[in-house]
Formats: structure tokens, sequence, C-alpha cells
């Protein structure tokens, strides 16, 4: 086992994964009081909409009137883009980076951005051309680990998605669990391979806690050299695009897992937990986290 990290990176995406899934649509003023509180609990780096067709997915038709109003100066903005116009979006709404998204099976990108994974890497190697001092990027590679219509993901395959992806490095790569389906054999596995075959991206994971495998994910992650891993408060999150998909790892969990093993993360796990407890408030139903419903440890009076 490779030594610890003193840090971890951890991007807050409650605001589009974690809520893109809800039934109930919440108000911009009610998704900026969201980033306001990850803010203040300590998130520096926050996925914040997706600038995508709001007929296909309502709850972020607000877009570009969020990124007008978010506070500015205390933290990095992203915003997903699934093509060439959504990358547009997000430069001319002056986010901080712009997240586009190529998925490793050729059926799931064709429900996710209406292209087969050909035509996305072609819009990507355009994109990545057309960001260069204008906006940061990172590149995601969907259901990385496994496909709601295709089954297994081969690494071959992975590998030769990254590879053509590569041929334009985003600044940050990151894998993709969008169905929950990994193991963490597999993330050290999928996360070595690719840190072996380019070792100079900064590689970010996306794990879904479909499974209760997440957090297993995420160690096993980190021990693999991911530097980078995203959560939601509450652990809220689904893809639109992929049946029975469910949230993501918990943010407040993972604060707790890291922290405890003197893993910093910049972020303060009670104001984590009191954000998840206020965002389950506005969504109306019980969220997957485990620690907001437990509590820390050792308790604070204790301390
Ligand atoms: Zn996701």
């Amino acid at each position: 086992m490779s030594e610890l990290p003193k840090s971890v990176e951890i991007v807050e995406v409650a605001a589009r994964d974690g809520i893109q899934n809800e039934r109930k649509i919440l108000s911009v003023d009610t998704k900026l009081d969201l980033i306001r509180r990850a803010i203040d609990a300590g998130a520096r780096r926050l996925e914040v909409t997706s600038f995508v067709n709001p007929k296909r997915v309502p709850q972020m038709a607000d877009a570009d009137e969020l990124a007008a109003r978010l506070p500015r100066g205390r933290a990095r903005y992203v915003g997903l883009a699934l093509n060439a116009k959504g990358f547009e979006r997000a430069v001319a709404a002056g986010l901080d980076e712009a997240n586009f998204v190529v998925v490793a099976s050729d059926t799931f990108n064709r429900r996710n951005q209406g292209v087969g994974t050909e035509d996305t890497l072609a819009a990507w190697a355009e994109i990545a051309q057309a960001a260069k001092g204008r906006i940061g990027t990172g590149l995601t590679v969907g259901a990385a680990f496994g496909c709601p219509f295709e089954g297994e993901v081969p690494l071959a395959r992975l590998l030769e998605v990254i590879e053509r992806a590569m041929a334009h490095p985003p600044d940050e790569l990151a894998l993709a669990d969008t169905i929950g389906v990994a193991t963490p054999a597999e993330v050290i596995e999928r996360v070595g391979a690719v840190r072996r075959a380019f070792p100079e991206v900064p590689i970010r994971l996306h794990l879904h806690n479909t499974r209760n495998t997440g957090l297993a994910n995420a160690w096993a992650g980190i021990m693999a050299g991911a530097v980078t891993l995203d959560s939601s408060l509450g652990g809220v999150g689904g893809c639109p695009f992929a049946p029975r998909a469910t949230g993501n790892i918990p943010t407040e969990d993972l604060v707790y897992m890291l922290e405890r093993a003197g893993i910093a993360t910049g972020l303060d796990l009670d104001a984590c937990i009191e954000a998840a407890e206020w965002l389950e408030a506005q969504l109306e139903h019980t969220l997957p986290g485990m620690v907001m419903k437990a509590g820390g440890f050792p308790a604070p009076e204790a301390a």
C-alpha cells in the first residue's frame, strides 16, 4: 500500500449532478443558497450547473441565470457541457472551467448526448483547441467502469477512448462510474492503467454509490493516485439518462473518512452536515448520506 496523501481535493457537485435527477426543481435562489452553504463549509471548487438542452434536463434550464449570479472570488466554478454549443455557453457564462463528457460506451453516449462516441471525440478535439486561454478544461469519461446498456466496458476500450481524447489533453481527466458498478479492485486497476499511460494528467474520480461501493472506491482511487474526487452533499444525485441511477458519494461521509485518516480536505464536517440537512429539507425527502444521520466522531461536546 502506498503512502497516504496529505490532502485530497473535493469537487462539490450537489448543485449539478446532485439535483438534476430530482422531481422537485429548485429555484435559482435556492441553488445559490446551496452553493453558498457549500462554500461556507469549505468547498473551493464546485460543479454548479450543466449547459444542456433544457427540454432534456429541465432542472438545469436556469444555467445562464445561475452563472450570472454566482458569488465570485471564493471558489472556482465548473459547468458541464456535452457538445460544442454547451461549451460555448460555459465560456460565455464566465465559468472557470468547462467539464466536457465523452462516454466510453457508444450506446450510452448516444442516449446521453445524441451522437456516438466518435462524434463526441471529434467535438472534443475542436473544443480543446477553442478552450486554450479562455477557460479551464476537464474531460470526464462516462461509464468508465460499466454501461447500463452494453454491460461491461473492457479496459482496452476505456484506454482506447482516453488515448483518442488525450491527443488534445485536458487540464484534468476524470473517470466516472456513472451507474455505480465499480469495485475497489477495478478502481485500482483502471486508475493505475490510466496513470501509467498518461502520467502527466491529474485524475479525478466521479463515483456513484448505487451499490454501496462508493466510499471504498474513493479510498481505492486515492491509493491508486487519483488527486480529486467529486461528491455531493447528502449523497444526492443521479443521471437522467441512466436507468435506476442513484446518488454520488456523500460529501460529509467522504470528509469524515478522509479527515479521520489525516488527509486534509479543506472542508468542515459539521458545516457539511448542516448543509446536507438543509438540502434534505429543500428536497423534501430523506437523503442517502449516513454521517449526516449519525454525526461525526468524536462528538463535538466530547472532543
Ligand atoms: Zn454523476
